[in-house]
């Protein structure tokens, strides 16, 4: 069962409900995209990830990615033609200004089409999604040369971008970095030094990689303040050379076999520098904070495809009786309250971080692109908050959705011949990388919290009350109170966190449960607005199943916060014993 049909009705409520894409239309900078024809855009993306991309994911699967005698990677079959058709599609170029090539589309939109990408084939959908992180940080720190030499090329797709932080004594310490940066008369510097676990750090499908690349030059201080970042090309575009970059392994893995996890040494390669030395770090954060939403959207789209194929599974499955049937006829397993409740947990899950992820990517647009000042500092508070909680808690759910849907698949699930478990195996990445989830729920608990005090979080609070009003009004007073009780227990915790500062181990304690807590009630505010928008669509199929999906979620998922909140509040002591 390899087939992916993309959620488009699902998409364009919550652009259109959930969020406000009419209003992120109108924002300057995205007069090229026009609202009206969105649905054409949704429904033209959906067919082909439907059949260019995801016919794919199977054969990237069985066949990884793989390293030849000589340095080269082969990829497997069929991605190098599916990802040469998504280029001349226009694709790569969608979310990205018309200045250098780009179609104009903002990210909202733009993350929408990736959650289809990434649901039809994930392994393959990393090189465009690590081009589009290296877009972003030569857009923002770029000299306007290299702009110029750099971004129409990443833009169109035919060059791919990558992001060189690993190495094997430096992983979530990236500070711990040894890979060195000497600077030539010329004004460019030759790299030396070992990356590890580069994802498309060599392929085929592409004439040139660009390497964006952490490295330290001489005398640099310790640790992230010493940090500088590089441009280094596979092939240097002014003599047409190869640079002195070689892949040494690919990495065999659990899941995303598809996508080249590459050891990468380099050996005196030239590179160049974006902006100041020593000031890489905070560049580098410009890329991954915009790579920590599109991984969340990868829990997302994983989800989503596996609750697909699951529903699918267990209307054809035939096992047991149906209660009360005295046929003697076998039923569907789907007559069956057990996998009812894991398909409708695997729905409830996937809508709640779809909702949360375009929530934070329509900040992210209005953060870049709002005319008024005070509305861009209001916007970018809240994606800071957000995407945290947006990559560790989608993330998270996407390895649990999975692991469910192989669950709903019985020993079929847990054997390969179906394709439930890839997608299990492939999700499992998603909470490692791109800073761990750990690390997320640090930087939620302290830098996070940290914004007025616990004051971007108790705005959040603030809008759920408004929500529980209007949910009041609209008669739907039970999913009211389970709103409200999460929020206080957000709004106590919050308040406990803040209040502890002064002891850090018990707030890096408490982390990880409040990282879930927010992110369950986070996404119980947004399907109860998603309940209300339901309530307007008239008595339709479609908004009876939105309205009884955001019903499970805020009577039988949300009340889940109650259970976290003491694991919150304990601090460190009793987490100590472990030593
Ligand atoms: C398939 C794959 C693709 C990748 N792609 C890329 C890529 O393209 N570019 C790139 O640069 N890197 C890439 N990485 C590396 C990835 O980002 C790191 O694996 C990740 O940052 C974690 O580092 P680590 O593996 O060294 O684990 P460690 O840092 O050793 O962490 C181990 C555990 O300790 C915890 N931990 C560590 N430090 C702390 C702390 N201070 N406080 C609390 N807990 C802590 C972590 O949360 C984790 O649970 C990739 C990795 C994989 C497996």
């Amino acid at each position: 069962m390899t087939t992916y049909s993309a959620p488009v009705e699902d998409i364009l409520f919550v652009l259109r409900h959930v969020t406000d894409v009419g209003a992120i239309a109108k924002l300057p900078g995205y007069a090229d995209f026009d609202v009206d024809h969105l649905e054409d855009l949704i429904s033209e993306a959906a067919r082909f990830m439907a059949e260019a991309i995801a016919p794919t994911n199977r054969t990237g699967d069985l066949e990884p990615s793989r390293r030849n005698p000589d340095g080269t990677v082969t990829t497997p079959e069929g991605f190098a033609a599916a990802y040469q058709r998504y280029v001349e599609a226009g694709w790569p170029a969608a979310p990205f200004a018309p200045e250098y090539g780009g179609g104009g589309l903002p990210w909202l939109v733009g993350l929408a089409i990736q959650e289809m990408f990434t649901a039809a084939n994930m392994a393959l959908s990393l090189c465009p999604m690590l081009t589009q992180g290296a877009i972003h940080l030569l857009g923002t720190h770029g000299t306007p040369e290299q702009k110029t030499a750099w971004l129409p090329k990443l833009i169109s797709g035919e060059w791919s971008g990558t992001m060189n932080l690993t190495e094997p004594q430096a992983g979530s310490d990236v500070g711990a970095i040894t890979t060195r940066a000497v600077r030539r008369a010329d004004g460019t510097y030759r790299i030396t030094g070992q990356k590890i676990f580069i994802t498309w750090g060599e392929h085929d499908m592409t004439d040139n990689i660009v390497h964006l690349t952490l490295a330290r030059v001489p005398d640099a201080p310790a640790g992230t303040r010493g940090i500088s970042c590089f441009i280094v090309p596979k092939v240097v575009p002014c003599n047409g050379e190869a640079n002195r970059i070689e892949c040494v392994a690919v990495e065999h893995k659990m899941g995303i076999h598809g996508s080249p996890t590459c050891v990468l040494q380099f050996d005196e390669a030239v590179g160049y520098l974006i902006g100041e030395e020593n000031a890489g770090m905070g560049y580098m954060f410009t890329m991954m904070n915009n790579a920590r939403l599109s991984v969340a959207v990868e829990g997302l789209g994983l989800a989503d495809r596996a609750q697909q194929q699951a529903a699918e599974f267990a209307r054809e499955r035939r096992q047991g009786r149906a209660l009360g049937d005295r046929s003697g006829q076998s039923a569907p397993i789907v007559v069956h309250p057990d996998v009812q409740r894991m398909l409708l947990t695997m729905r409830a899950y996937t809508e709640a971080a779809r909702c949360l992820c375009y929530v934070t990517a329509e900040a992210t647009d209005v953060r870049h692109h709002h005319p008024d000042e005070a509305e861009r500092a209001r916007a970018e508070e809240r994606a800071d908050l957000l995407t945290p909680i947006a990559k560790a808690w989608a993330t998270d759910l996407g390895v649990e959705v999975t692991s469910i849907g192989l669950q709903v698949h019985g020993g079929y699930g847990y054997i390969e011949e179906t394709g439930a478990s890839q997608h299990f195996r492939d999700a499992r990445i998603t909470p490692i990388y791109e800073g761990t989830n750990g690390i997320q729920a640090i930087d939620l608990a302290t830098r996070k919290l940290g914004i007025r005090n616990g004051g971007a979080m108790r705005d959040v609070v603030g809008e759920i009350g408004a929500t529980c009003d209007q949910l009041d009004h609209a008669r739907h007073a039970d999913l009211a109170a389970a709103l409200r009780d999460a929020a206080d227990r957000l709004d106590a915790t919050t308040t406990w966190l803040v209040d502890h500062r002064g002891n850090m181990a018990d707030v890096l304690a408490g982390a990880t449960p409040y990282l879930r807590l927010a992110g369950l009630t986070v996404g119980g505010w947004l399907l109860g607005r998603s309940a209300l928008a339901a309530g307007q669509l008239g008595d339709r199929p479609f908004a009876a199943a939105k309205l009884a999906t955001a019903r499970f979620y805020l009577l039988e998922l949300l009340p889940q916060v109650r259970g976290l909140e003491p694991a919150v509040t304990a601090g460190a002591a009793l987490l100590a014993s472990v030593q």
